[in-house]
C-alpha cells in the first residue's frame, strides 16, 4: 500500500506529536520549522484529558514523567504577603497533575519522532492539484504531497491563506513570560500576586529555573506585537502604572522583562475557524483552536488532536478528505471543553482592577478551595478524546 506524503508546517508540540502518531503508523513526514532551530521558552504546560493516556500509548509518559516540574499548589498573595487562598494540584485544578516545560516537552517529542525537518523556511504558496497538493517553500523547493498540516500556532500564515473565513477573538490583553530565579522559600508553589490596577504578577517553579508570567488588561496595541523592544516597554509601563514596581518580587520580574533573551510576550487571542479542512489541507493544534494560555488546555489538545489526525488518516489513506471530516468529527467536541476559560471574564479574575474585585474572587476561590466544591477539583479533567467515528471499519 502506498502511503500517504504528509507535509506538516510547524515543528512545536502539535507538529512534533503529529509525528510520533504518524511514525506509530508507518508514515514518515516532512516538518517545515519557519524558526532556525526548534523555539526555546514557554512555562509549564499541562497535560490533562486523556493527553496522558495518548503519551502511554506511545510508550512516552515516563520519559515525560522523568520532566515534570514539582509543582505542588497554587497559592494567591495579597499586598503585604498575606494568603489569600490557596489550592493544590489536581486533575481539574489551575495547577495541573502532570506539568512540563513547554521547551522540555517539545524536545523530548521532537527526539522521538522520525521525519525529514527543515528548519528556518516555511510554505510560501500551495496549490491543489489532481492527486494531491503542491507546495512552494522560502528556499525555492517544490513538494508534492497528499496532505499538507498546518501546526503553526495561533498566528498561522497557512489558516489565514485558506481559510479567510476564521477569526481571532482578542480576549482583553496580554500575558508574557519571562525566565527569573524561583525564590527558594516559595517551596515548590506556583505563586500570584494579588493587586488593584488589572495587572498580574506570578511566579511558577521550573525544573533550571523560576518562570514569571505577567497578565495585562488592556485594549489591544497591534503595533507591538512584532515588537520585541516595545513589548518590555509595554510590560514595564503597565507594572508601573498599577503601582507594584517595589512590592512581592515585582522587581526581579521587571528586570527579566527588560533583559531575558527568554522574555516571550502575545495578546490573548482565540481562535475560531468553522471548518478545519480545505483543499488538502487540515489544521492541528493552536492555528484551529487554540484559546490562549488562559484555558491551559492548548498543548492537551494538540495531542489528543494529533492522535485523532494520525488515526484518521490511517483508516483512510486513499481517501484523505473523509479522513479529515472524521478527525474534525472527533475533535469538535472537545472545543466546549478546550475553550471554557478562553474570555475575558478569565482575564478579569487572574488581573483585577479594584479591591472589590478581589475580595469577590478570593470568596469564591475560598468557597470552592475550603468546601465540599473542592471535590470538583480532584475529578479527572473531562477533556477525553472521543472514539474514533468509524471504530469498526
Ligand atoms: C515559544 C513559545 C512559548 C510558549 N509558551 C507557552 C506557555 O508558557 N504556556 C502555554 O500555555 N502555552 C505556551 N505556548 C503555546 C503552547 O505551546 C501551545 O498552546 C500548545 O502546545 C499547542 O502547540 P502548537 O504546536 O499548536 O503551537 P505552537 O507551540 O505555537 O507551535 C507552532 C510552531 O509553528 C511554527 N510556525 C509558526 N508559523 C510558521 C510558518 N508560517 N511556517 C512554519 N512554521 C511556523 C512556530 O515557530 C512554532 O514552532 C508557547 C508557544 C511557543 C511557540
Amino acid at each position: 500500500m502506498k502511503r500517504p506524503r504528509i507535509v506538516i508546517s510547524g515543528a512545536g508540540i502539535a507538529g512534533n506529536a503529529l509525528c510520533i502518531a504518524l511514525n506509530r503508523r508507518g508514515i514518515i513526514p516532512t516538518i517545515i520549522e519557519r524558526a532556525d532551530r526548534p523555539q526555546p521558552g514557554g512555562h509549564t504546560v499541562d497535560l490533562r484529558g486523556s493527553s496522558q493516556d495518548i503519551l502511554r500509548e506511545w510508550g512516552m509518559l515516563e520519559s515525560v514523567h522523568a520532566l515534570a516540574v514539582p509543582e505542588e499548589r497554587m497559592v494567591a498573595i495579597g499586598r503585604g504577603g498575606r494568603r489569600l487562598w490557596s489550592m493544590p494540584a489536581a486533575s481539574g485544578a489551575i495547577v495541573a497533575d502532570l506539568e512540563v516545560g513547554r521547551e522540555d516537552l517539545n524536545d523530548v517529542l521532537r527526539q522521538a519522532g522520525d521525519a525529514n525537518s527543515r528548519f528556518g523556511e516555511e510554505i510560501i504558496r500551495s496549490s491543489l492539484t489532481q492527486s494531491g497538493v503542491q507546495i512552494e517553500t522560502s528556499s525555492g523547493r517544490t513538494i508534492d504531497a497528499d496532505l499538507l498540516v498546518a501546526a503553526e500556532g495561533t498566528h498561522s500564515a497557512l489558516r489565514a491563506r485558506m481559510f479567510p473565513e476564521s477569526s481571532l477573538a482578542y480576549l482583553g490583553g496580554y500575558m508574557a513570560f519571562a525566565p527569573v530565579p524561583f525564590p527558594p522559600d516559595f517551596h515548590g508553589e506556583m505563586r500570584v500576586y494579588t493587586a488593584p490596577g488589572g495587572v498580574m504578577v506570578a511566579i511558577r517553579p521550573g525544573r533550571a529555573h523560576g518562570h514569571a508570567i505577567v497578565a495585562i488588561r488592556a485594549p489591544r496595541v497591534p503595533q507591538i506585537e512584532r515588537d520585541t523592544s516595545a513589548q518590555r516597554k509595554f510590560v514595564v509601563e503597565h507594572i508601573g502604572r498599577a503601582g507594584i514596581s517595589g512590592d512581592w518580587h515585582v522587581p526581579s520580574i521587571l528586570d527579566a522583562s527588560q533583559h531575558d533573551p527568554g522574555f516571550h510576550c502575545d495578546a490573548l487571542l482565540k481562535v475560531s475557524a468553522p471548518t478545519w479542512h480545505r483543499e488538502r489541507t487540515v489544521l492541528l493544534g493552536d492555528a484551529a483552536w487554540s484559546g490562549s494560555p488562559l484555558t491551559g488546555r492548548g498543548t492537551a489538545m494538540a495531542i489528543m488532536g494529533a492522535e485523532a489526525l494520525a488515526d484518521a488518516i490511517a483508516r483512510r489513506p486513499h481517501d484523505l478528505d473523509s479522513a479529515c471530516r472524521d478527525y474534525e468529527t472527533r475533535m469538535r467536541p472537545l472545543l466546549r471543553w478546550s475553550q471554557r476559560d478562553a474570555s475575558p471574564r478569565t482575564l478579569r479574575a487572574w488581573a483585577p482592577a479594584s479591591a472589590g474585585e478581589i475580595l469577590l474572587n478570593t470568596i469564591f476561590m475560598r468557597t470552592l478551595t475550603r468546601t465540599p466544591l473542592r471535590t470538583l477539583l480532584t475529578r479527572p479533567d473531562g477533556g477525553n478524546l472521543p472514539r474514533p467515528v468509524h471504530a469498526a471499519s
